[in-house]
């Protein structure tokens, strides 16, 4: 087991890139300006950096997981190509008002339920008081609150300049 380190969690769509509703092509992916940079300067600082989405659209049909894998792959390689690396992204692909059989239910891995961050603070050592989480909307900061880390609603702009203002409100300082 790996020592314990402070964790950002990541929203995607409106975080790491724009948020164009359902994004699932590389064609549609437009990294947010700074996002590159905040994850290799978190993976430089030792922390774990995680990726929280919430992915309806595979329970309604617009893609499927294997083409959402596709599009993790290569945002994987794209950050690898800058020395920058995700430890692990989780998403969720039900809901409720689905027409995919097998993803159509209610989850409590769906923001703004906290079972992504629960469970990745179960899949890694994690020290939550100094954790927090960047998203974009209620449901992400409602889902940090239910894990018991702090949550920053990012509203646009540079994710860097976001982040180290986060930061420095959490008391880490630079
Ligand atoms: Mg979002």
């Amino acid at each position: 087991m790996p020592a314990a380190r402070p964790a950002l969690f990541l929203d995607r769509d409106g975080v790491i890139n724009v948020d164009q509703s359902y994004v699932f092509s590389r064609e549609g992916f437009e990294w947010v300006d700074g996002a590159k940079a905040v994850i290799r300067r978190f993976n430089d600082m030792g922390w774990w950096v995680f990726v929280v989405t919430n992915q309806s659209g595979i329970a309604r049909g617009y893609y499927t997981e294997e083409q959402m894998q596709a599009l993790h792959d290569w945002m994987s390689a794209e950050l690898g190509a800058t020395g920058a690396h995700i430890d692990r992204i989780y998403h969720c692909p039900f809901h409720e008002d689905g027409v995919i059989p097998r993803y159509t239910r209610d989850s409590y891995d769906r923001k703004p339920k906290p079972g992504m961050l629960i469970r990745a603070m179960t899949d890694f050592p994690v020290i939550k008081e100094r954790s927090f989480l960047i998203g974009d909307k209620q449901a992400d900061l409602d889902a940090a609150k239910a894990a018991g880390v702090r949550g920053f609603l990012f509203t646009g702009g540079d994710l860097a300049a976001f982040a180290d203002w986060a930061l420095a409100d959490m008391g880490e300082g630079r």
